[in-house]
């Protein structure tokens, strides 16, 4: 299965947490220790290594902040 990774418009995220949900594999999470420019609890990857590249979480950004990789 083919490996992703995963990069967020760090400041541009509002937390809505559509991109947690959408993830099949579950290693997005919404980063609790961070707040970006915009105040919110940015989205983030936890295990990179457990990507499959899907890009259902980009799919579902309705802020198109999330850029997948194929590896
Ligand atoms: S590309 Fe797929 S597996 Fe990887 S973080 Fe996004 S939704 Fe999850
Ligand atoms: S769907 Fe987009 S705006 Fe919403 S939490 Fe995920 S990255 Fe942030």
């Amino acid at each position: 299965m083919a490996n992703g990774k995963v990069t967020f418009d760090y400041n541009s995220c509002k937390g809505c947490g559509l991109c947690v949900t959408a993830c099949p594999k579950k290693i997005i999470f919404l980063d609790k220790e961070r707040i970006n420019l915009k105040g919110y609890n940015p989205a983030t990857v936890e295990k990179m290594e457990e990507c499959i590249g899907c890009a259902n979480c980009a799919m579902m950004c309705p802020d198109m902040i999330i850029t997948v990789e194929r590896l």
